[in-house]
């Protein structure tokens, strides 16, 4: 990377973008178009269809034909692989371009959107791609005399609903498996972060995904998602995004054809630091990072900050000091560490946190305001605030903002019990130095994962999913595959 090419990327004009459907970009059935705003600095950026139901149900209705002539389940998986692997490579090619321009879009940093973007979008796909001629069906110890076998195949039609925090990279771990399998997809990008999704599934088409097989439609959420959730075309639907979403997605399948629904939600995730943590100064660092990187609009983000008495006034001065050092600013200088908030709406939602959690007990130790406004962008100072209750607002809600609270605790019992009392469980940490009290946490606390002297570290060979209302299912690792295949058991009599 560098900020030469960075800043002449930045400069080009972002052309219009429309649906891409059986392989054609075709414009909303009513003409109409959505504004794309860059959170950077407030200004016009292009605009991109606003979908209509129609709009929706003509992509899944191409999803549907090019599945039933199995023109991409049918071919060879040697060839389907090639494919998939030429992609990660346009991808990779295109690097650059995909983040800057992703980056215009939704305003994460370029020093992250770049690693986890297109990076490890090539790196899912290629992951999947090299998977998909090495998962064998089954044969069942049965008696003498019966054979059976037991078939992995593709589920059919997968909608995926993809967020703005990492729209490429979350993008890739439902596209990834869902097309290693033979699955056709309907991608419905977010609304504040759809181009450098529409412009890699063009790339897919440029690798030689055949038409109709990855349709995707933009606009917006209460109409062109709900068309997918209530489609009795659409076999699972997979989706990350806010609780609030995914309840709609279950009622969806519930009205329409009992669709399977996977659901990545939300995360009110547990940072618990002990005395005896081997590098507090290491930890207060990534403890800051944890929360404040991409402006906290990360799913396991470390968003509750669980200190050991002992240390607390100490710990907190040193992520405070982390905090207020974080260069917040322009998300394409590489030199930033915290770009701009998403949108304006999320902004105001993020400060509207901070004086809840002031009107009950908080205390804002750094923070807690707007700032850069003179940029026309959305920028928000990493917030820390202090004397948070286990039952406060900013303990039980997601903020997903750049917004940290931190609670004192005595015992590892008592860490246990704060850091699982949210209805959540995506994520969490611990930092210490003993490995019996490590083991113990990591048993103790409820999540999908749980990091132990580090936060963090995107790697598509572990899986991600939650427990609680974060969700069900998996996203990355083999484990993703479960929920885009069917198992058909063939019971041969011999
Ligand atoms: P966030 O708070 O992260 O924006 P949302 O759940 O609102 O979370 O958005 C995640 C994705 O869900 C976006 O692509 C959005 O367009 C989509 N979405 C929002 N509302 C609906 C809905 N009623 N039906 C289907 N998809 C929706």
């Amino acid at each position: 990377m560098d900020q030469t090419k960075i800043d002449a990327l930045r400069m080009q004009a972002v052309p219009d973008f429309k649906h891409l459907i059986n392989g054609q970009h075709v414009a909303a059935s009513d003409g109409a178009t959505m504004d794309v705003v860059s959170p950077a600095d407030g200004t016009l950026l292009t605009r991109v269809a606003k979908g209509t139901a129609a709009d929706m149900n003509a992509a899944i209705t191409a999803a549907r034909a090019a599945f039933e002539d199995r023109r991409w389940a049918g071919q060879p998986p040697a060839t389907r692989k090639k494919v998939l692997l030429k992609w990660a490579d346009l991808i990779e090619a295109n690097a650059l371009e995909l983040a800057v321009l992703g980056v215009r879009d939704n305003g994460t940093e370029i020093s992250m959107a770049f690693r986890a973007e297109p990076g490890s979008a090539a790196a899912t796909i290629r992951f999947y791609a090299e998977a998909l001629d090495k998962l064998y069906g089954e044969i069942a110890p049965t008696p003498p005399g019966i054979l059976g076998m037991i078939h992995k195949e593709p589920v059919g039609v997968v909608g995926a609903i993809i967020p703005w925090n990492f729209p490429m990279m979350i993008g890739a771990w439902k596209m990834g498996p869902a097309l290693a399998m033979g699955n056709s997809v309907v991608l419905k990008p977010a609304e504040t972060a759809s181009l450098s999704l529409m412009r890699m599934v063009e790339l897919a088409h440029e690798a030689g995904l055949p038409p109709g097989v990855l349709n995707a439609v933009t606009g917006e959420g209460a109409v062109v998602g709900e068309a997918m959730g209530l489609s009795m075309d659409v076999d699972a639907l997979v989706f990350t995004g806010s609780g609030g979403t995914g309840r709609r997605l279950m009622t969806y399948a519930a009205q329409s054809n009992l669709k399977r629904v996977y659901l990545e939600l939300g995360g009110k995730s547990p940072n618990v630091v002990f005395a005896d943590a081997p590098n507090l100064d290491e930890a207060a660092a990534v403890a800051a990072a944890g929360i404040f990187r991409n402006a906290g609009q990360v799913c396991v983000a470390g968003s509750r900050l669980l200190v050991e008495a002992s240390i607390h006034d100490d710990f907190v001065a040193a992520v405070a000091k982390a905090a207020k050092a974080m260069r917040v600013g322009d998300p394409l200088k590489l030199e930033t560490q915290v770009g701009a908030v998403n949108s304006e709406a999320q902004l105001d939602a993020n400060l509207g946190f901070v004086e809840t959690a002031m009107a009950e007990g908080g205390n804002v130790v750094t923070g807690g305001t707007r700032i850069l406004q003179d940029t026309g962008g959305y920028y928000m100072a990493p917030t820390i605030v202090t004397g948070v209750t286990p039952d406060a607002t900013l303990a039980q809600k997601e903020v997903f903002g750049p917004v940290l609270g931190v609670t004192p605790f005595e015992t590892e019992e008592e860490a246990i019990g704060i850091a699982n009392s949210t209805v959540y469980g995506l994520a969490g940490g611990v930092w210490t130095a003993n490995l019996s009290r490590a083991h113990r946490m990591v048993a103790g606390i409820r999540t999908g994962v749980v990091h132990v002297n580090t936060y963090g570290g995107p790697d598509v060979a572990v899986p991600m999913g939650g427990v609680g209302q974060s969700g069900n299912g998996h996203d990355k690792s083999l484990h993703a595959i479960d929920k885009y295949i069917n198992l058909k058991t063939a019971w041969i009599k011999l």
